[in-house]
């Protein structure tokens, strides 16, 4: 019989809510089919279970950025349609290719990677053409659309290339009524039906994120594309809370006090003493640190409950440990020992802060907060 070796630190990772979460967003989508995006290792949630668990729950795509992360997922055995978007030259075009994954293309030099790919493969590459309706990042400018449509289509009579998509993204969806989003609501038609009429028969139109599949239902066309919601964090607090939408926490990071020790007032704290203590009190060490993604930036800020009692991280957070003041203790009563559960975040009903509470601690987001927590830590699949 083997013992259960208790865990320095673990994340929790909820597929239940998972699952529940993935169906809440169709709830909010009902026309459209969804995407699970679980580039980034699902957002620091594992991606194999993650995937699995999303397609469960209803999801029919999946999105990455890379494609080596699309690749994964295909040696994994997952057949499920796939869409990658983050492409350099030279990149493996003909493994994609030859794995039925959706290639984004958003120039003509991609267009004629994946053309020569699917040449050689002797396949037909599934090409997603993306536009730059607003974002100011990836996606082919409006002013280059009409060469780049007209060379897919060249490629399509070829049959070297199937245009599937025509997608984009928004800048500014997690702010509403920004007016980019309705300016990219209306580029994006108009990107969408120049390529329609000059000849493209896509299966997917999209450009939905999880702030504009919550809350803004034109952006929906065939497809949402969620990320952060899936995982049940907000995607900023001009959105709401996770709980606004029906959807929960998926994460929980917690560890076990490594130390608690007494110390009299006037004692510094932590590298470089920003937190002295106000009299007799008890230190508790807890061993997580920014490299574990605990970001450096919540020192002396980032909450933490340990025993019932919602602390905050006392001076500087280190590379692998932080401490938190107890306290002194009931008076006669029992102060916690080591072993005892420190929370960091999750879904919040327990008392525990949440993975927003440490974005804004951090003057972060929440997309950050789970996505940065590091290898060192266990995924606990529940
Ligand atoms: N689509 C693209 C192109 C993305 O880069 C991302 C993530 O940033 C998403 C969709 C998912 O966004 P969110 O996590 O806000 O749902």
């Amino acid at each position: 019989q083997t013992q259960q070796r208790a865990l320095r630190a673990r994340a929790e990772i909820d597929l239940s809510a998972l699952r529940a979460n993935v169906r809440a967003l169709r709830a909010h989508a009902p026309g459209s089919a969804l995407m699970a995006v679980v580039k980034a290792d699902a957002y620091g949630h594992g991606v194999l279970p993650c995937a699995r668990a999303a397609l469960q729950g209803g999801a029919t795509w999946l999105g990455a950025a890379l494609p080596e992360e699309a690749l994964a997922l295909r040696e994994a055995g997952i057949t499920a349609p796939l869409l990658c978007w983050l492409w350099t030259p030279g990149g493996p075009w003909r493994e994609a290719v030859e794995a039925g994954i959706d290639v984004s293309v958003s120039g003509l030099w991609a267009l004629d990677e994946a053309a020569a790919a699917a040449r050689a493969a002797g396949r037909t590459a599934r090409v997603q053409l993306k536009a730059d309706s607003g974002l100011g990042r990836n996606g082919a400018s409006p002013a280059d659309w009409p060469e780049l449509v007209a060379a897919a289509r060249a490629a399509e009579a070829e049959g070297a290339v199937k245009v599937t998509g025509l997608w984009s993204h928004f800048a500014c969806a997690d702010e509403p009524g920004h007016p980019s989003i309705a300016a990219q609501l209306d580029s994006f038609r108009d990107l969408v039906a120049y390529g329609e009429k000059e000849g493209l028969d896509p299966e997917v139109r999209h450009i939905a994120n999880s702030p504009a599949t919550l809350t803004l239902p034109e952006s929906h066309f065939d497809l949402v594309r969620t990320g952060i919601a899936v995982y049940g964090v907000s995607p900023s607090p001009e959105i709401g809370t996770p709980a606004d939408f029906g959807l929960r926490p998926v994460m929980t990071l917690s560890a076990s006090v490594a130390l608690v020790k007494q110390v009299p007032g006037g004692h510094g704290v932590s590298y470089g003493h920003h937190y002295v203590t106000d009299g007799d009190t008890a230190l508790g060490l807890v061993p997580l640190g920014y490299a574990d993604g605990i970001p450096r930036h919540a020192s002396g800020r980032g909450p933490v409950l340990v025993g019932g009692k919602r602390l905050r991280v006392a001076g500087r957070i280190a590379m692998d440990q932080f401490v938190v003041d107890l306290g002194p203790g009931e008076p006669g009563g029992r102060l916690l020992g080591e072993g005892a559960e420190a929370v960091l975040f999750g879904p919040g009903d327990r008392g525990e802060p949440t993975a927003e509470d440490w974005a804004e601690a951090a003057g972060t987001i929440g997309y950050e907060i789970v996505t940065r927590i590091g290898k060192r830590v266990p995924r606990v699949y529940l």
